[in-house]
């Protein structure tokens, strides 16, 4: 979920307040650690104690801000490791060297605190409607076009004819996707507009760009910026649209899971805020024997895990997660102030995918996570969705469909099926070619996925054929969708080479409201004879 502005300063004051708790449990920790070493044997465990605690706050200080303290608690660490490892005859002189450097450290801390500013380095977001479109653009030919079809699609649009005025909007709102100019006609150049591409960036807008001519340079720039598209006029908008709905999807189709094991509460509350306010679903483990229970329930998209724990190691934690056939594929990454690179290479080569370093800013740790959770999603498309339409495919939908009538069989509530099929396509791939054929299915899945509920399927049976699997919905609201549907998508206006053209779909629906079905299978039996008949009465119709 994007924080609105009211949750946005509940955002904040969480900040504040976890960072608070730990700026108030620093003096006490390394008190604590100072005690460990008072009596007059340091015995072994107590030792270990202090190594564990010094590496938690080397891991911690960082991200809250202290990251001068965070490097002074690694080299308590490092020197209290040294003398585990010595003999306890030479221990004892050691220890007054490490006596010492946690008295510094006690003090470092104080006058921290004293210097502290409650700053938080998070940047949150603006509101940012999952459908807003900004166009910067000076052509107004291009302008209305593309405004009537992104409006066709249900997207909310706004017309920009300056970066300052662009850059202006950003200070309330922010879009989805920038659609922009790489150079107006006053001689400005979008890539030198600094504070406009920080803001976008830090917003988590994407951006596409138009440009009038293509070279690497421009290339290497755009790419410079992560843009997302970069469009050489004259621009395709067919594909255009396509593209933005599938940046749409990437950004809120999917706000990923993460599921967050580390021993240090406040470090995993903190780190929890930090994915939150970047839109990412997060769980905290409450119960580390309960884990598996718990990572099923929450069904993360990706799992952060702590390495180094008191009652058990990370490794060890991903090897169990790795014993369970639906957790095999689960990204595990490891989030460990462990900075010897031979350690990392041997944990990971334990079951998890990736290692991030401790301390880690709040912007990279973002970064890091959506960069996983982007490819991670990525691997799951390839495997389940259509290349062409990014649609989920024939078996898929076909599975999709037998879940649902299970589930609307056990609640006792509505399922329809639709089935739809482009009219006379043979001819437009014979007219206009293959390419325009495949704009225009693509052009009707986007509709598709525009149109559906988030509860909602719809799927590529076939070539121009298509499946919508639609639970909680009764024949007479199947059959309004789908109108609604075949009116916007009759409007669309297709272009190949001079000549302009649209086209229609037949559908037929079947549901449960009408007659009862035992099997999925004459659900879609049903839905394809009613699109048989639509298609004998003339086509361009629902029945
Ligand atoms: P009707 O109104 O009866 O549905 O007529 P139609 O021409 O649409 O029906 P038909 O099923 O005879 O033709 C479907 C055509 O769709 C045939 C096939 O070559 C084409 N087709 C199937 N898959 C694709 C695809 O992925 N891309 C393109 N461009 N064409 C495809
Ligand atoms: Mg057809
Ligand atoms: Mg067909």
């Amino acid at each position: 979920m994007i924080p609105t502005d009211n949750n946005k300063t509940d955002l904040r004051a969480a900040f504040s307040l976890v960072r608070q708790r730990f700026e108030q449990s620093l003096p006490a920790r390394a008190s604590a650690m100072q005690a460990l070493l008072q009596a007059d044997e340091t015995t072994a465990p107590a030792l270990n104690q202090l190594i564990s605690e010094a590496h938690k706050l080397a891991g911690a200080c960082g991200t809250f801000g202290f990251g001068l303290l965070g490097s002074q608690a690694k080299m308590l660490e490092q020197l209290a490791r040294t003398i585990q490892e010595k003999p306890a005859s030479e221990q004892r002189y050691a220890l007054l060297s490490l006596q010492s450097a946690v008295q510094d450290f006690l003090q470092s801390v104080q006058e921290a605190l004293r210097n502290s500013s409650d700053a938080s380095t998070v940047a949150l977001l603006q509101p940012r409607p999952e459908n807003s479109i900004w166009l910067l653009l000076e052509t107004p030919a291009l302008i209305a076009e593309l405004d009537t079809q992104l409006r066709a699609f249900g997207h909310q649009v706004l017309i920009f004819n300056s970066y300052d005025s662009c850059l202006e909007a950003l200070s309330q709102q922010a879009p989805a996707v920038l659609f922009t100019t790489i150079a107006l006609q006053n001689g400005q150049s979008l890539f030198k507009q600094k504070l406009l591409l920080d803001r976008l960036n830090q917003q988590q807008s994407r951006l596409m760009l138009y440009s009038d001519q293509d070279n690497f340079d421009l290339r290497v720039k755009a790419a410079q910026h992560s843009a997302d598209a970069f469009f050489v006029s004259p621009v395709d908008v067919p594909n255009m649209i396509a593209t933005i709905s599938e940046l749409l999807e990437q950004t809120f189709g999917q706000h990923g899971r993460v599921f967050i094991v580390d021993d240090d509460k406040l470090l995993a509350e903190h780190y929890a805020l930090v994915l939150k306010a970047a839109g990412i679903e997060t769980r905290i483990l409450q119960q580390v024997t309960q884990l598996v229970h718990e990572i099923l329930s929450f069904q993360p998209d990706l799992v952060l895990m702590d390495i180094y724990m008191p009652d058990y190691s990370g490794t060890e934690l991903a090897g169990v997660l790795r014993q369970y056939q639906s957790l095999k594929r689960l990204p595990i990454v490891y989030l460990s102030s462990e900075a010897n690179k031979l350690l990392q290479m041997k944990a990971m080569a334990q079951g998890a995918d990736d290692f991030l370093t401790k301390p880690i800013s709040d912007n990279e740790l973002v970064q890091a996570v959506k960069a996983r959770l982007r490819r991670s999603q990525q691997i799951r498309l390839l495997i389940e969705k259509d290349g062409l339409t990014s649609l989920i495919k024939h078996s898929a939908i076909k599975e999709a469909a037998a879940l649902e009538l299970e589930r609307a069989t056990r609640f006792d509530k509505p399922l329809s099926i639709v089935m739809l099929d482009i009219d006379y396509f043979k001819s437009v791939n014979d007219q206009y070619g293959h390419a325009t054929g495949d704009i225009v299915i693509t052009a009707l899945a986007t509709l598709l996925r525009k149109r559906i509920r988030k509860t909602d399927k719809a799927g590529r049976y076939g070539g121009e054929e298509f499946m919508l699997v639609l639970p909680d919905c009764n024949s007479l609201q199947a059959r309004q969708l789908t109108e609604n549907i075949l009116q916007s998508f009759r409007q669309l206006q297709f272009s190949a080479g001079n000549s302009a053209f649209s086209c229609s779909f037949s559908a037929g629906v079947a549901s449960t409201s009408d007659s009862s079905y035992a099997h999925a299978d004459e659900l879609i039996a049903a839905a394809d004879t009613a699109l048989y008949q639509a298609k004998q009465a003339g086509r361009n119709r629902v029945y």
